[in-house]
């Protein structure tokens, strides 16, 4: 499935340019831009520009892209940040996916509180 596949997909249109995004880095085959409601100094989200709807359809079909999508990250959170941070796939809504369509939240910036 391709962005092209996905007409209603949000970030299929953040890719496409069609709703407007703060965009802060981006490759041949993904896009970084800041979340619009930040859980941390740095909230970026770096999604490929096809569309999966979630990380293991994407590791299954695209691998050398999520490797792809794991390097622009660390990229942004050494130019915005120390380097350090916690990248997370919420994959399926009891685990808080809302958005279909394949990214890696990116948060950094500070001290990250724990896991329970
Ligand atoms: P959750 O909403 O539980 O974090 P997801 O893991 O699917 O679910 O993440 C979707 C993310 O997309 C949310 O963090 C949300 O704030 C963000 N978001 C929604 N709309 C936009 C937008 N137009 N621009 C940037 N980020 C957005």
């Amino acid at each position: 499935m391709t962005s092209t596949d996905s007409p209603d997909c949000l970030f299929c249109k953040i890719v496409a340019g069609d709703i407007p995004a703060d965009v802060v880095a981006s490759s041949d085959t993904a896009i970084a831009f800041r979340d619009i409601a930040p859980k941390a100094p740095v909230h970026v989200l770096v999604v490929p520009r096809e569309h999966y709807p979630d990380v293991p359809a994407f590791a299954a079909s695209d691998p050398e892209g999520l490797a792809g999508v794991v390097a622009l990250a660390d990229g942004v959170a050494t130019e915005l940040g120390d380097g350090q941070y916690r990248l997370i796939f919420n994959t399926g809504p009891k685990a808080g996916q809302t958005v279909f369509h394949v990214h890696a939240h990116l948060l950094a910036g500070g001290e990250l509180p724990g896991f329970a």
